[in-house]
C-alpha cells in the first residue's frame, strides 16, 4: 500500500515511454513516468514507482496482466501497453486487494478481461474502514465492477499460450490475501508488495498482514528462485536473488531491534532515536521513510503476539 500513500501525489497526465532495459531508481520514483521494460520477448513490465508494477504476458492473440493499476492511472497503463501490443487483455491476476493493484480491474473487465485473485481479496476490498491508529487511513470499498470475477484458495495453475502460470497464496504477510504469480517458462515472478524496492514495504496489520509473514514469504520466494529468476516487485525495479536476500536481511534486522524493544517495554521514541534502519535508509527511501517503517513495525508488534 505504499502506493496508497504515494497515490496522494498528483495524478499523472503524461507518459514517458522507454524501451530500454536499464532501471533507474530516480525514474522509478518519478510519479510522472510510466515505462515498459522487456524481460523476455513475450514478457514485459509496465512500471513507474508510485504506480505499481504491471507484468504483461503476451501469448497468441491475447494478453495477461498481473495487477491492474489504480483507477486514475489505468488508462495511462493501457496507453503504455498499446506501445507493446494491440491484443486484448483476457486475464488479470491481482496480487492483493490494495487499490493501486485492483481499482483498474473495472477498466479491464469492461474490455472483456476475467480477473483472478485470492479468496480474501474481495472480502478485504469490500470493507469501509477508518484506521485511526495509523495516519487516519481510510480504506474505501472497491467498486463492485472492479471485484475479481474468480477466486482461488491455495493455488491455481494454468497454461497461457506457451507459458505456464502458477499462482500461489502466501499466508498473512503484506495482507491476508497475497498471491505470488510465477511464469514458469520465462522464470519470472511477480511478488506483489511482499517485496518493495527503493522504499520500505508496508505491512497491512489491519488486513491480516504480519512482519513474520513477510519474512516467511521472502524465504519462500528465495527457495523458489534460482540465479536466473527475475523478480518483479510490487513497486521498484526488476531484481534478482541477491537483492531479495538483502531485502530479507533488512526485514530481519529491523524486526530483531524493534521486537526486542517491544519486549523490554522501550518507548517508540527510544527505538526511533536508535535509528535501527540507518544502514538501510539509503536503499529504501531515506531516514524519514525508515522512521515511518519503524513506527509501523513497532505498532504492529505492540498490538500482536509475534514478538
Ligand atoms: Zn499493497
Amino acid at each position: 500500500m505504499r502506493s496508497c500513500l504515494v497515490a496522494l501525489r498528483r495524478v499523472l497526465t503524461t507518459a514517458l515511454v522507454f524501451g530500454g532495459l536499464a532501471s533507474s531508481a530516480a525514474a522509478q520514483q518519478n510519479v510522472m513516468q510510466m515505462r515498459t521494460e522487456a524481460v523476455t520477448s513475450s514478457v514485459h513490465v509496465i512500471s513507474g514507482f508510485a504506480n505499481g508494477n504491471i507484468l504483461v504476458v503476451m501469448a497468441g492473440d491475447s494478453v495477461m496482466l498481473v495487477d491492474a493499476q489504480s483507477a486514475r492511472r489505468v488508462g495511462l497503463a493501457d496507453s503504455v501497453l498499446r506501445t507493446i501490443t494491440g491484443k486484448p487483455v483476457a486475464l488479470v491476476v491481482n496480487t492483493h486487494y490494495h487499490g493501486d493493484h485492483t481499482e483498474g480491474n473495472e477498466y479491464w473487465r469492461a474490455r472483456g478481461a476475467r480477473v483472478l485473485a485470492h479468496a480474501a481479496v474481495p472480502v478485504q476490498a469490500a470493507k469501509d474502514t477508518l484506521v485511526a491508529s495509523f495516519e487516519n487511513w481510510h480504506r474505501t470499498p472497491l467498486a463492485a465492477a472492479a471485484m475479481p470475477s474468480r477466486t482461488f484458495q491455495d493455488s491455481a495453475a494454468f497454461p497461457f499460450g506457451e507459458e505456464r502460470i502458477v499462482v500461489r497464496h502466501v499466508p498473512g504477510a503484506h495482507t491476508d490475501g497475497d498471491a505470488v504469480v510465477w511464469l514458469v517458462r520465462a522464470n519470472v515472478v511477480h511478488s506483489g508488495d511482499l517485496v518493495e524496492l527503493g522504499a520500505y514495504p508496508f505491512i497491512d496489520w489491519w488486513a491480516g498482514g504480519s512482519l513474520d509473514g513477510m519474512i516467511a514469504a521472502t524465504d519462500s520466494l528465495l527457495a523458489w528462485m534460482d540465479e536466473r529468476t527475475r523478480l518483479v516487485p510490487g513497486h521498484g525495479p526488476v531484481a534478482t536473488r541477491p537483492t531479495v536476500i538483502a531485502y530479507r536481511a533488512m526485514l530481519e534486522a529491523v524486526r530483531a531491534r524493534v521486537a526486542a524493544a517491544v519486549r523490554n517495554g522501550e518507548s517508540l521514541e527510544r527505538v526511533l532515536a536508535s535509528a535501527p534502519t540507518a544502514p538501510y535508509d539509503a536503499a529504501h527511501g531515506g531516514p524519514r521513510a525508515g522512521a515511518r517503517f519503524v513506527r509501523l513495525v513497532y505498532q504492529g508488534l505492540s498490538e500482536r503476539a509475534e514478538r
